[in-house]
């Protein structure tokens, strides 16, 4: 098999879980348990905390460990617009951009469904991105929170964060941006890219499901999502995932030693010139280069995104055909369609993502798959008609 849909999940690195399994077997306190076993937890929990922080570059104190990316999105847009509310009722606007993934989308939505906010959607241009100039009129004097994702999770468009977040900053508005695609493959300094929230996901990144982290700045108001006991200094109740949050930082830390990858992006920019080869009006989705190393994502006009895949599957290749949130949803994605690309033609959809451990030669078998596969599903869609 041919794993070539790591943006969706990854397996969990060895060294990950060797960090971990102290936590899960013989040092399994509770951080709050005032007895060896307790503080033994505590203390990981802080060395975690520790080297989560170095690779942000920020303070241990603005590091929250919450349950993934879903919940750090939840926390950071709903969190911070309703203490920004709270302090200053008429602060009742946040902007997201028009390919944020469903975790910041649907804060959003409850915001306006329940809080009385007014959600203003910045568009993307036909490659994905963002830019200042269409962040700039949004921003008004009742902006609450300006959420734009660093990577995109479908087309692996990269953002301009830096300059979107100085545009914010010059407002006086907070930024988040959803670093859940970037992190393991795109520098993390929070201080470096002036964000003031950045949500990551473990799973991602050869941790296990279910832990991730938020950077809030020390400073920034924040409401918690969830409520009970006060962990993590009250922004997240609930007895912490000790080992999770072990397995996140380390992750982390071995992916920092291994960032810039000009490696994987020639791999991906081989694999990407032997599918349009082969497929010659086939196109790439996402912007051509500021894109993630380690993602490839195409339309293939003519087909069906879940024919090809099942095609690939059966070839040996594992693929998805947007994002796993998605996958065996009939609707087109919202990603592609704000993209300027036409509803039929981003149901052919398909999206290749894998790590370094990928190797040359696995993604130029890859790409020879996709050129068959397309081929069998257009010639089933001619023996139909
Ligand atoms: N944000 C983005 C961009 C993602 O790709 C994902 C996962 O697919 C999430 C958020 C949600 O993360 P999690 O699966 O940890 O809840």
């Amino acid at each position: 098999m041919i794993f070539l849909d790591a943006a969706a999940t990854t397996p969990v690195r060895r060294e990950v879980l060797e960090a971990m399994w102290p936590y899960l077997t013989g040092e399994f306190g509770n951080p709050s348990s005032h007895h060896t076993l307790g503080e033994a937890a505590a203390a990981a929990l802080a060395d975690a905390r520790k080297t989560t922080a170095a690779v942000l570059g920020c303070r241990p104190g603005e590091v929250t460990f919450t349950s993934g990316g879903t919940e750090a999105d939840n926390l950071a847009v709903k969190g911070v617009a309703l203490a920004r509310q709270a302090v200053d009722p008429t602060r009742n606007r946040v902007v997201i951009s028009a390919v944020e993934h469903p975790a910041v989308e649907e804060s959003a939505r409850y915001l306006e469904r329940f809080h009385g906010f007014q959600v203003d959607v910045v568009d993307v241009d036909p490659q994905g991105v963002v830019t200042p100039q269409a962040l700039k009129p949004l921003l008004q004097p009742d902006t609450a929170l300006v959420s734009i994702m660093y990577a995109n999770n479908e087309v692996g468009t990269v953002q301009p964060i830096r300059e979107l977040a100085a545009v914010a900053a010059d407002h006086g508005i907070p930024f988040h941006t959803d670093a859940v695609q970037a992190a393991g493959s795109l520098p993390l300094n929070v201080r470096d890219l002036g964000v003031d929230a950045l949500g990551i996901s473990g799973h991602k990144l050869g941790a296990p499901k279910g832990c991730g982290v938020l950077f809030v700045r020390s400073r920034l108001r924040i409401e918690p999502v969830i409520h009970g006991g006060g962990q993590e200094r009250g922004r997240r109740s609930g007895t912490e995932n000790v080992a999770g949050a072990v397995g996140v930082a380390t992750a982390l830390q071995l992916a920092a030693g291994a960032q810039a990858s000009p490696a994987l992006a020639e791999r991906r920019d081989a694999f990407i010139a032997a599918v349009l080869a082969g497929v010659p009006d086939a196109f790439l989705t996402g912007h051509p280069d500021s894109r993630l190393p380690g993602l490839a994502s195409f339309c293939f006009p003519g087909t069906s995104g879940e024919s090809l895949l099942l095609e690939l599957e059966r070839a040996g290749v594992v693929c998805s055909s947007g994002s796993a949130c998605a996958a065996g949803s009939d609707a087109p994605s919202p990603v592609l369609t704000a993209m300027g690309v036409s509803p039929e033609v981003a149901q052919t959809a398909v999206r290749f993502s894998f790590d370094s451990s990928v190797t040359a030669d696995e993604l130029s078998t890859a790409a020879r798959s996709v050129v068959a596969a397309v081929g069998r599903v257009r010639g089933l869609g001619s023996a139909h008609r």
